[in-house]
């Protein structure tokens, strides 16, 4: 067999409503989708997510696409390993590409070999995957309605966005709290938005409230910063814009700088590497659990082949889903109780409605994920807020 087209697209699936977080207020999952096709009629669809999409795409199609188109797609790891040293002075933004590549090349193995992609890494440990419900900066009040309605609907995990106010900030954590009753978990994620001192003070003040986890309270680039807070509160620190790639879950299990890493098979460069990470969290004694970039079915689907094939997800992992507006399968992701059951179905287990994924490519306008339109003064606050 021999890969004989490579294609992607380009999409913008928008929000119901901005999502306001510490960096910025976002309004649509912008994602490239990735079509391998073969001469003998099997197509693997895999999906990139990241900061930039037209870079992502050009990079995909120019740079690594002749690395791909007249290989066997069985050839993984040799594709791979050309693709990894290929970028190698370029990975961080290199990997977002081949990871959409290898989700599609996994998606035709399982094809392939006529079982599901969970297969293909551990096996079935758990048939289920529980989500968690996503909190974005609000009023109090609207928070505490918005946690209620997440908790009707089965959510049992509730992540918030902090970062902009800690006054703020605490009085929302608190109304989430008495809003839910003691039994709903509830995690923060600032988004490196405090720096030492105002993540210990913060997170310190809002123990009484018995969170779960915070989730990166200070920027990346300070891994003893970041240490620091881990041994100065007793809330679980977890590593997410820390922890992309492997080479950075070694750094944070050297200093002992968290206990829980967020993975994200996109800036992993894959899911094999995701996989890589979750194995090095086993011998470490690090829980782990999924971030996302808000990708659409296909790269959730990949993140639940990845949760349902490895024994380390204790808790309900990200998903956006239940802000985008719609998606490109052609079968709806059926959650239900906060839970997606795990398909037996060849590969990824989807398929692309072709009417869907033109729908979603008709608007290329670049949206400011990281800059907020509703407030003129904004400013980026890693590190900032006291
Ligand atoms: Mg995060």
């Amino acid at each position: 067999m021999k890969i004989t087209k490579l294609s992607t697209r380009r999409i913008k699936i928008p929000f119901h409503k901005g999502e306001k977080w510490s960096g910025g207020t976002r309004y649509s999952a912008p994602s490239l989708i990735i079509q391998i096709e073969t001469d003998e009629g099997l197509i693997g669809v895999g999906e990139s997510v990241g900061p930039t999409i037209p870079v992502i795409q050009t990079i995909v199609e120019q740079e690594f696409a002749s690395f791909v188109v007249g290989r066997d797609p069985l050839e993984l790891e040799s594709i791979l390993h050309q693709l990894q040293e290929y970028c190698l002075n370029w990975s961080h933004i290199g990997n977002y590409g081949i990871a959409g590549i290898e989700l599609a090349l996994l998606d035709l193995r399982g094809k392939i070999f006529n079982t599901p992609l969970y297969n293909l890494l551990g096996g079935l440990y758990r048939p289920e995957i529980e989500f968690a419900g996503y909190i974005f900066i609000d009023t109090p009040d609207n928070n505490a309605r918005e946690a209620t309605g997440l908790v009707g609907r089965g959510f049992r995990e509730l992540k918030m966005k902090v970062g902009r106010d800690v006054d703020q900030d605490i009085a929302r954590v608190a109304a989430v709290r008495d809003a839910v009753g003691p039994d709903v978990k509830i995690r923060i994620d600032p988004n490196q938005a405090w720096n030492v001192k105002t993540a210990v003070r913060a997170i310190r003040k809002m123990e009484k409230y018995d969170l779960q986890m915070v989730e990166q309270p200070t920027p990346a680039n300070d891994l003893d910063g970041m240490a620091e807070v881990a041994r100065a509160v007793d809330v679980p620190i977890t590593a997410d814009e820390a922890c992309a790639t492997f080479e950075d879950a070694l750094r944070l299990i050297d200093k002992r700088a968290c206990s829980v890493f967020t993975i994200y098979p996109s800036e992993a460069g894959g899911l094999l590497k995701a996989r890589q990470i979750v194995d090095l969290a086993n011998s470490a004694n690090i829980w782990c659990l999924t971030g996302t970039w808000a990708e659409t079915g296909l790269g959730t689907l990949a993140n639940v082949h990845l949760v349902a094939s490895s024994r380390n997800f204790p808790f309900a992992n990200d998903t956006h889903f239940n802000f985008m507006t719609g998606d490109i399968l052609t079968e709806t992701l059926d959650f239900q109780n906060a839970r997606l059951k795990v398909l037996n179905k060849p590969g990824l287990g989807a398929e692309i409605n072709q009417e869907k994924l033109d729908y979603y490519s008709r608007d290329q306008q670049r949206e400011m994920v990281f800059y907020d339109p509703e407030d003129s003064s904004f400013q980026p606050r890693i590190g900032m807020i006291k």
